[in-house]
Formats: structure tokens, C-alpha cells, sequence
């Protein structure tokens, strides 16, 4: 295959850009160099408004929940790239109210899909995530729930004021555990602690194939809701004790059922980290396809339900991941699955991650809100989706049972 040849791109003078550089493809972008080396990509950002809205489709939905509650340019992607620019070349300083603007947000990545710049349309969510961890460097973030929830992480490993010793307490007796098994199931702090029908319904799914697998009783929390709220060094230590958990362990593959789980084990943690584990990372969905397709699951019962799917801005955006969880569905006998308006790349954030349900509480349950009333407005009865955050939060949000709510693997093990 031709190597691919890098764009050259010259900055126009006056356009306050005067270098020239060499645009990395994206898997080759440095994240770990100081925030001076996202500044000429921020400044091509045309402050054109495009990313407040999904401009491909002929109504021109709203797109992001940050801009629709603050109700200022700072709080879209256009506003951001203006400060995040501003901040770098020290024409602005810090300060405690510039920092509550980069937390107020769920780092859904919507925007960067409406925005055709390339290089903002590929890297905005590194300088988004950047300008975080610049703000704790600094001294003004995260948010003090954040700390809270941190510190609690730091000694129990989970952010939900739980013990670490009850992280198991779901697990039926049924569920055969293979000690020295090459698989692990990664449950994830949601689903150990609040969403504990996803993790039992995942292992039952999994001890009904036959699966040799083990679930690790020291897995610590992913350190995802650590690294999302700008905290790299913390995220990274609960990183380097997993990893050497799953060594310790002899681990070749990981399957878990959370998006947010799925992206810090396969993306974070070898390419923000560093830490190359080499261990073959599934979301429940992908692993489970291919045992649909070979015939070794069945899914026989017909559960005669109309659903809508809704898209984790984890497995999404982040990772690409649209398709396992559709096609899987529309096998299950009796699913009919309708599309919102929003979906895959253009799909409405649940307003639960990136910190913003314990930082912007207002936020978090406007973005849940909407997502709610566009999944009632297809008609369909359930809104499933295939991440226990974005589970809890629909479960929180829903009023009068007016639309139910489901993570996909208990429709899979309903359906076996
Ligand atoms: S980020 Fe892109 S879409 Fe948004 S204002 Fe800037 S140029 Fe326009
Ligand atoms: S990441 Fe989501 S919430 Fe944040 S600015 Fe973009 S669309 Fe808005």
C-alpha cells in the first residue's frame, strides 16, 4: 500500500497562523505536548456557527447541550477554539470562571462532526480534553465534585461512595467464574454498584455460551470519569494498576459491557498512557456478534417490543462503534427498531458524562430531557442503549414510566 502522504498546509498571513506545519494523521497526534501545539489548528475555526447544529439533515436540529443551556458562544465549539486560542497565546488568563466553561461540557464530540474543518472536525476533542487538564495544572479545576468523587476513587477505586469489597456483591452463585481463564469480563463501576442488571445479565449471557472467562475482584475503576475531568496523573495510576492486574492475571482479552469502560481500556490507556497492553479489548456487542453470526448464540424468544436505539457518545463518536449493537438487535424476534432523528455520528448526547451529572446538574438533565422526548416522539416503547451510565441516566430522567429503559444486554438475555 502507498504510504500516506502527509497534508501541507500554509497559513495564510494575517490570519494571525504564520507557520507552517505538518497536519498529523490522527493516531499520530501527540497528546502529551504542551497545549502551544494545538494553537494555528484552533485558530482555523471560522467562528461560522456551523457545529451548533446537525446542518446535513433538512430541519437543523440543535446539537449541543452546552451551548442550548449556556446561552453564550463560549459554550459551543466555536467559542472554545476562540478561547482555547486566546488562553495559549496568553491574550487571556485563566481564571475560575474560564475553567467552569471547559467543564461545562460532556465532551460528546457532536460538534466536531458538523464542522468541516479537518483538522477541528478530527482534534477537537484533544484540545477540549487539553484545556481540562490545563485548568487543573493551573489550579481552577476540576469541579469540586470531581475532587470529591476522585478522592473516593483513590480509596475505595470506584466514584460512587462505595466499598470496594461489595464491587461484587451482583454476582449470582450460577455464574461459573474460570480461575485461570484467558478472558476477563471488565464490569465497570456503574454496573457493579448501580446498574448491577447489566453486569448480571452480561455474565449470565456469557456463562450461557460456554464462555471460559474470569471477573477480576481488584479491577479498579477505569479511571475514566478521573481522566475526563482533566486529572491524567490519577487517571493514569488506576490505568497502571489494572493493566498489571490483567497481567498478573495472564488476561489475552477483555469484554465489557460500558462504553466509557471500552474506551479508556482500548483507546486511553495504550494511546494518552502509553500503556501498550496488547490485550484485545471488546465491546459486549462486538464479541457477541460474532457468536450470532456463527450460530453458537441463539436468540429465540420473541420479546414483540418497538425500541429506539440510542448511540454512547463513548462507543460512538469516540470509537466509531454504530453498527454491533444495531444489527443485534434487529435479531432479537419481535424488536422493531426505529431510528430517532439524531442518531450515529449525529446523535444527542445523555448528559451524563464527562462529569457533568456531578458537576452541571441543570446541564445533565436538559441533554437527558431532549434525548428522552426525541425517543417518545418515534413512538417506541423502550429506549435501549448499551452503556450503564447512559442507562442510569435515562432511568433518573424519565417521568410517570412514560418510556422504558434498557441496556441491551437484558434484551439479549431475555431473548436467549
Ligand atoms: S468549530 Fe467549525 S463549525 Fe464550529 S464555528 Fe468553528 S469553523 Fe464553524
Ligand atoms: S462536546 Fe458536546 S457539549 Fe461540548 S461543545 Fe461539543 S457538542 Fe457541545
Amino acid at each position: 500500500m502507498p504510504k500516506k502522504k502527509k497534508t501541507k498546509i500554509k497559513f495564510l498571513p494575517g490570519r494571525g497562523i504564520t507557520k507552517l506545519i505538518s497536519v498529523p494523521d490522527q493516531l499520530e497526534l501527540d497528546r502529551n505536548k504542551h497545549l502551544e501545539y494545538y494553537q494555528d489548528l484552533v485558530y482555523q475555526c471560522g467562528k461560522c456557527g456551523t457545529c451548533r447544529t446537525v446542518y446535513q439533515t433538512k430541519d437543523w436540529p440543535r446539537i449541543c447541550p452546552s451551548g442550548e443551556v449556556g446561552k453564550f458562544e463560549s459554550y459551543y465549539l466555536g467559542g472554545r477554539n476562540l478561547l482555547t486560542w486566546a488562553l495559549t497565546s496568553g491574550r487571556l488568563k485563566w481564571s475560575e470562571n474560564m475553567a467552569k466553561i471547559f467543564f461545562h461540557c460532556t465532551l460528546c464530540l457532536a460538534c466536531t462532526q458538523q464542522c468541516q474543518i479537518p483538522e477541528i472536525h478530527n482534534y477537537a476533542g484533544e484540545w477540549l480534553m487539553a484545556m481540562r487538564e490545563e485548568s487543573v495544572k493551573q489550579g481552577y479545576g476540576p469541579m469540586p465534585e470531581h475532587k470529591k468523587y476522585t478522592e473516593h476513587v483513590e480509596k475505595e477505586y470506584n466514584p460512587y461512595m462505595e466499598k470496594h469489597e461489595d464491587r461484587l456483591k451482583w454476582l449470582p452463585s450460577h455464574v461459573k467464574l474460570t480461575p485461570n481463564a484467558k478472558i476477563a469480563y471488565f464490569v465497570g463501576c456503574t454496573s457493579s454498584y448501580r446498574e448491577m442488571n447489566v453486569a448480571k445479565s452480561t455474565a449470565e449471557i456469557l456463562d450461557s455460551l460456554g464462555v471460559e472467562f474470569n471477573i477480576l475482584k481488584d479491577e479498579h475503576c477505569c479511571g475514566s470519569p478521573v481522566y475526563m475531568t482533566g486529572q491524567a496523573e490519577k487517571a493514569k495510576l488506576l490505568a497502571e494498576s489494572n493493566v498489571k492486574i490483567f497481567k498478573d492475571a495472564g488476561i489475552e482479552k477483555i469484554i465489557t459491557s460500558c462504553a466509557g469502560c471500552y474506551r479508556a481500556l482500548k483507546e486511553t490507556y495504550p494511546n494518552k498512557f502509553g500503556l501498550d497492553h496488547g490485550i484485545e479489548v471488546l465491546h459486549l456487542p462486538e464479541f457477541l456478534l460474532d457468536k450470532l453470526n456463527n450460530e453458537e448464540l441463539k436468540l429465540t424468544k420473541a420479546l414483540n417490543m418497538k425500541i429506539t436505539y440510542h448511540d454512547p457518545c463513548h462507543i460512538g463518536r469516540h470509537m466509531g462503534v454504530y453498527e454491533p449493537p444495531r444489527e443485534i438487535l434487529k435479531k432479537i424476534p419481535g424488536i422493531e427498531l426505529v431510528e430517532m432523528g439524531r442518531n450515529k455520528q449525529n446523535a444527542w448526547c445523555c448528559g451524563s458524562g464527562a462529569g457533568v451529572r456531578s458537576g452541571f446538574k441543570e446541564l445533565s438533565g436538559f441533554a437527558a430531557e431532549e434525548r428522552i422526548d426525541e425517543a417518545k416522539g418515534t413512538k417506541a416503547e423502550a429506549l435501549v442503549s448499551c452503556c450503564p451510565f447512559c442507562l442510569n441516566q435515562f432511568k433518573n430522567n424519565i417521568k410517570n414510566n412514560e418510556i422504558k429503559a434498557f441496556d441491551i444486554a437484558e434484551l439479549i438475555k431475555q431473548a436467549i
